[in-house]
């Protein structure tokens, strides 16, 4: 009986660790065009304003990181992306949850993106990439990103 509830308390707590593991991820999208890298500049909140990120959010329940990526492309620059692979390593945010970067390419490359939700996006060359006032996270991927567009 002991041994019954043991088991039935780890299942639970191997649960809790899963469903945590899979909500934790925030998807950023290092989208690459004529080998420059989109970046966006933030409006919000505050402490963030006038940062640079590369698009992304959080993956919501049920939906997997690729699909996370379009979706989130789709709302702050109003266009379609392919997810092609990863770049760089996780990142820890201060709020306990990952970022993870996805390469993507423009289904469309005619395609302009917009800043919907934020001040400015931006076509950044290899050179510009350290120019930018990064938010911390995104900071940390720089030198992954710039090799990224070495290859593109
Ligand atoms: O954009 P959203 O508020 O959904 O992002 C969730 C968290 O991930 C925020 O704390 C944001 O600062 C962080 N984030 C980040 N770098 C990105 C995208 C989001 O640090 N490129």
């Amino acid at each position: 009986f002991v041994l019954n509830v043991l088991a039935r308390r780890i299942d639970a707590v191997r649960e809790l660790a899963e469903s945590w593991a899979s909500r934790e991820v925030v998807v950023g999208a290092a989208i690459v065009h004529k080998g420059r890298l989109l970046a966006q500049q933030r409006s919000y909140p505050a402490p963030d304003a006038g940062r640079w990120e590369l698009p992304g959010g959080r993956v919501e329940p049920g939906e997997d990181e690729q699909a996370a990526v379009v979706r989130e492309c789709r709302e702050e620059l109003a266009v379609e992306v392919r997810p092609t692979g990863r770049v760089g390593t996780d990142v820890p945010l201060n709020n306990g949850m990952l970022l993870r970067i996805h390469v993507a390419e423009l289904a469309d490359p005619t395609a302009i993106p917009e800043a919907v939700e934020h001040h400015e996006v931006r076509w950044v060359a290899p050179d510009e990439l350290t120019d930018l006032d990064w938010l911390d996270a995104d900071r940390v991927l720089v030198h992954s990103l710039r090799d990224l567009l070495a290859e593109a």
